[in-house]
């Protein structure tokens, strides 16, 4: 995807406050690596890491949107062998976290949220690329659509945060 300036994110944002939105921080490097291969951006605020934040990018049913997720707070809860909701592998190094993020509007201020398992490193867009294996691929010649159906797991997720 084209990488949004940070400004253009700040205003992006559909579940968070405008002073919230300010105070997020970006990752570095920035804009990431292999930009053009992401389906998505995701990352954890360097400052804040039980913050992290979501963003797709303009599409032809969507603007630029930016979802800001809370992370758990306890070790805990984080699995390591969780399959992500997004990719639908369990191949991130540091395995899945589950995710939340408070609902648009008034919903999400009297504590209506969505959760997902999401790859701790939120390389979902790489790893929908990596070639298949042999044992991976259609005996029928289906073709690959797990590219195709990341995006569309990561747009049904953003509209259910958008309500
Ligand atoms: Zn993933």
């Amino acid at each position: 995807m084209d990488v949004p300036t940070p400004s253009a994110l700040r205003s992006a944002f559909i579940n968070s406050s405008r002073s919230k939105a300010a105070s997020m921080s970006l990752p570095k490097p920035w804009p990431p690596a292999r930009a053009d291969e992401l389906d998505f951006l995701g990352w954890i605020d360097p400052k804040a890491p039980q913050r992290a934040y979501l963003a797709i990018a303009p599409a032809p049913l969507h603007d630029l949107t930016c979802v800001e997720l809370r992370l758990p707070s306890s070790p805990a809860r984080r699995s390591k062998q969780t399959m992500c909701d997004l990719c639908q592998t369990p191949d991130a190094p540091d395995g899945s976290l589950l995710m939340v993020a408070p609902r648009a509007g008034a919903r999400g201020r009297s504590g209506d949220t969505v959760g997902l398992y999401i790859c701790s490193d939120f390389a979902c867009s790489i790893r929908a690329r990596r070639p298949l294996k042999a044992h991976e691929r259609s005996v029928t010649g289906a073709p690959d659509t797990r590219v195709e159906a990341l995006v569309e797991r990561v747009t049904a997720f953003v509209d259910r945060v958008r309500g």
